[in-house]
């Protein structure tokens, strides 16, 4: 696998893929490791879990160097991402035990009935690279524990973050196949998933990546979770604080380079307040550190991958000559690497790429409206619904404009981030199913109904809960 520095263009050293019979023998590997791990005690899973916190925790800076290097992520991020993983293994090594419980139903007197939680088997992640480390940690972390096999198809730029993060599961004392990762581009994906010994399959990537796996494995009939896109309102309402909104969205556009699917993207900004947001808008993005990497004072590094920012620029084209007007930024910048500046369109014609299109780069497109009304509108004028920020000085009605929006999440006056304990997910062209909390765990879980009776069926039970 061909890897290039993001930060300065130069080529890494290569990586080998996987030959087609090293995944065959992985996935053998899977299918014996998953018919002993599945016996394995929760509370030595959740044990093992929680050894995986501390190897990360004792690991930070080299694994954030390793994402930093791969996908030009800056570093005092790449650190946070690793103690994020940690915390997500924490939350399930205290909490798996409690979710997978049994949970019985009021039942006939003479017969118990109950739902008990079991594994499926080989679960196959397919995985993007823009939080390389986060993503996988936040299937394996729920998956692994409740007694599922994992295979990691990583994005084909970061397998060096592949390799390290199935060196954490080694280095926790994981049994050999309980985490694998497959080093296979995405031609290889369709296999893999029509095969007999992989039971089920997640995604996160982009909406074209998401019909693609949906349709094999809907083929093979394997359940799916797809976590995909996402054009993200951030709301602004005439009474809402505007300085901490501009400062916030500033943030909520940049993180990860502009390169996340919960990213803020599109800014709908009440008349009333728009000429303040806008330039405190502009002066807070003005403010950002755009740069090395490697700096921990930097805000926002490369993008991950020339194509991508050649992508990203044609978006920003696009939307220009259909009208759009360039507040800020608006070219890749003049020096080695694949630096894209905070860039700020207003006047944004509907069906310009800015409008109707996910811009996976540090690029705000900021429409007014005239009322409450509008701004639901515009937020839900998407094929896409991952999240939704609202902001407002009365919570009533923050709360009552996030209901009406078509989201898998709403946050009001906060930024929209992705929490262990809370679960996460899309509606439309985000996709469906659910990651973290005890929704995300229970997506890879036979929910078996038992019923329990005595073969006379009229002796009264009291079998044990
Ligand atoms: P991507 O191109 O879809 O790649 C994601 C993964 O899917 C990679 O492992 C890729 O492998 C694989 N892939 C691509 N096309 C495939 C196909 N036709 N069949 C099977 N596998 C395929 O996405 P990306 O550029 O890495 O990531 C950015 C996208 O991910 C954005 O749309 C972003 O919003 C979304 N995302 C969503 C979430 C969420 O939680 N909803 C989180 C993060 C990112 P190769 O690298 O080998 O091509």
């Amino acid at each position: 696998m061909q890897r290039v520095n993001p930060a300065t263009g130069e080529p890494l050293s290569t990586i080998d893929e996987h030959s087609d019979d090293e995944v065959d023998a992985a996935l053998d590997t899977a299918m014996d490791t998953f018919a002993e791990w599945r016996n394995v005690a929760i509370r030595e899973r959740q044990q093992l879990l929680s050894n995986a916190a501390d190897v990360l925790r004792e690991n930070k800076q080299e694994y954030a160097d390793v994402m930093t290097r791969e996908m030009g992520k800056p570093i005092a991020a790449s650190v946070s991402e690793v103690e994020k993983c940690a915390w997500v293994c924490d939350y399930y090594a205290e909490h798996a035990g409690e979710q997978l419980q049994d949970k019985v139903i009021g039942s006939e007197p003479h017969a118990q009935s109950k739902v008990t939680y079991e594994p499926l088997g080989a679960v196959l992640a397919v995985m993007p690279w823009n939080f390389p480390f986060w993503q996988v940690f936040r299937f394996a972390a729920p998956h692994l524990t409740s007694g599922n096999v994992g295979l990691l198809k990583h994005a084909s730029n970061v397998p060096e973050c592949a390799l390290a993060i199935e060196d954490v599961f080694r280095k926790a004392g994981y049994p050999e196949g309980v985490f694998q990762t497959l080093l296979v581009g995405s031609a290889k994906v369709g296999d893999v998933i029509a095969d007999d010994r992989v039971a089920a399959v997640t995604l996160t990537g982009s909406e074209a990546a998401g019909r693609s796996v949906a349709e094999t494995a809907g083929k093979n009939l394997k359940k799916t979770v797809l976590e995909l896109g996402g054009s993200d309102p951030f709301v602004v309402l005439d009474d809402a604080d505007v300085a901490t909104a501009a400062k916030v969205g500033a943030r909520a556009r940049t993180i990860n380079s502009g390169q996340s699917c919960i990213a803020a993207k599109r800014f709908i900004v009440h008349e009333a307040v728009y000429d303040e947001f806008l330039s405190q808008f502009l002066t807070e993005l003005e403010a950002l550190t755009v740069g090395d990497p490697t700096d921990k004072e930097t805000d926002i590094g490369p993008q991950a991958r020339k194509g991508l920012m050649e992508d990203l620029h044609e978006q920003v084209t696009a939307s220009v000559e259909a009208g759009a007007i360039v507040e800020l930024g608006g070219e890749p910048m003049d020096r080695d690497g694949y630096y894209y500046p905070p860039t700020v369109l207003t006047d944004v014609p509907d069906g310009s790429p800015a409008a109707e299109e996910e811009i996976f780069g540090p690029v705000a497109s900021v429409f007014k409206v005239a009322d409450e009304a509008e701004a639901i509108r515009v937020a839900n004028d998407t094929n896409l619904g991952l999240g939704a920020s609202v902001w407002t000085a009365d919570l009533a009605r923050g709360e009552r404009v996030g209901h009406r929006i078509e989201a898998g999440c709403v946050f009001v006056n906060e930024l929209v981030k992705s929490d262990p304990r809370l679960p996460f997910g899309g509606i439309k062209d985000s996709g469906y199913g659910r990651e973290l909390a005890r929704e995300g765990m229970l997506e890879f879980v036979n929910q078996k109904t038992m019923w329990i009776q005595d073969a006379d069926g009229d002796a009264e039970l009291s079998l044990s809960e």
